[in-house]
């Protein structure tokens, strides 16, 4: 069995506006998937504020 990581997309959404920035984390244990299935790629997504709207939107 080999042990190939899976690609996986960060990014961080901004509620207010949509902005999106990527980043970089460090990938951690896949979950488990069910048989017969092939995982080949993760995305997260993490939600909040940017800058610029926590500084306007209060
Ligand atoms: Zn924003």
């Amino acid at each position: 069995m080999r042990a190939q990581q899976a690609p996986a997309t960060h990014r961080l959404v901004c509620r207010a506006c949509g902005r999106t920035e990527p980043v970089h984390c460090v990938v951690g244990a896949h979950p488990t998937s069910p048989a017969g299935f092939l995982l080949e790629a993760a995305e997260v997504v993490f939600r909040g504020y940017c800058a610029p709207c926590r500084s306007t939107g209060g």
